[in-house]
């Protein structure tokens, strides 16, 4: 495919609520951008059943989607390969996946992923990122991944304990609880991996920062809990340092929660602080694809935050 041809670029017909694009010969309709309200973004998502074996859809189809919804910008952050086969998940292990093959598939995400940066750059403003993982021997390996990839952000994320992961099943979750000596230890211990993750990797956007609560039905108690709201405000401190952005991640919803990624508490916390926060869909296939930020665009705003959302790794601190 020849990009430079005039027939890629876009062809903009008006009037209408609607405009056509044609790209590539195909045709995606696009919503008309209301300019009274806040820009449809999303700091983290993007993951895909090309690259993820926990996703659907192809890189493609969730860009395209992206446009026809109407969307600003949109960072793609696909999760790392794995730092060793410790790490594999089940369902990489049954798709017969290895570190080695693991790589090779995240080496050619971060190559379709630039090549759809550039195809649609006329429709939407593509972002190519990944998501971190925070667990033995993730510092050297994330280093190894951002010098060799050279991503425009990277989200920094813990989904493990311990190397136990604390987002998948309530059993997994139970096994992290009694290995660490009860609830409110293992939120203690997330967030100290947490700082010690904003130390090392100093990520542009920190993903889901109170994930920990996922199994939890008393979060909101444990959250007060003077040891556990002193680590939350010492970590919200450096991030507000480093001029980091929080992913307002909103795949909470589908998750069971009935709140995003941070709960209201913390959110006030990170206002105060002056941390800028922006929405993340954490899509995993079309079908997540702008899920739920209205309503996240709404609820910033009603806690004061500003919609002039600061790009990662463009925008510094732009709250
Ligand atoms: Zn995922
Ligand atoms: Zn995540």
């Amino acid at each position: 495919m020849n990009y430079a041809h005039p027939s890629f670029y876009m062809i903009i017909q008006f009037p209408g609520k609607k405009q056509s694009f044609s790209i590539l010969q195909r045709e995606v309709d696009v919503k008309q951008p209301d300019p009274t309200s806040a820009a449809l973004v999303s700091i983290h998502g993007g993951h895909s059943g090309e690259f993820c074996c926990h996703a659907s859809d192809s890189l493609e189809e969730i860009v395209r989607a992206y446009i026809r919804k109407g969307f600003e910008w949109v960072g793609i952050t696909e999760h790392i390969p794995p730092v060793s086969a410790a790490f594999l998940y089940p369902d990489e292990i049954e798709g017969g996946y290895t570190p080695e093959s693991m790589l090779a598939r995240f080496a050619e995400y971060i190559s379709v992923a630039s090549k759809l940066q550039n195809r649609y750059r006329d429709a939407i403003r593509v972002l190519v990122g990944f998501e971190t993982e925070c667990c033995t021997g993730y510092e050297a390996h994330v280093e190894g991944l951002r010098s060799r990839f050279q991503p425009d952000y990277i989200v920094g994320s813990v989904h493990h304990v311990r190397d136990i992961p604390i987002d998948g099943s309530p059993a997994l979750y139970a096994r992290a609880v009694e290995e660490v000596g009860g609830i409110d230890a293992l939120f203690c211990e997330y967030f100290d991996q947490q700082y010690a993750l904003l130390e090392v990797l100093q990520p542009e956007v920190v993903g889901h920062f109170d994930l920990i609560r996922m199994h939890d039905q008393d979060y909101h108690g444990r959250l007060e809990r003077p040891e556990v709201k002193g680590r939350i405000r010492r970590n919200l401190e450096r991030i507000k340092e480093l001029g980091s952005i929080l992913d307002f991640n909103l795949r909470a919803f589908e998750k069971g929660g009935s709140e995003p990624y941070v709960s209201g508490s913390i959110l006030e916390m990170a206002f105060e602080l002056g941390i800028p926060c922006v929405p993340g869909d954490d899509s995993h296939g079309v079908a997540g694809v702008g899920l739920h930020v209205r309503k996240g665009i709404d609820i910033l705003e009603q806690h004061g935050f500003s919609t002039a959302w600061p790009i990662p790794g463009v925008t510094r601190d732009g709250n």
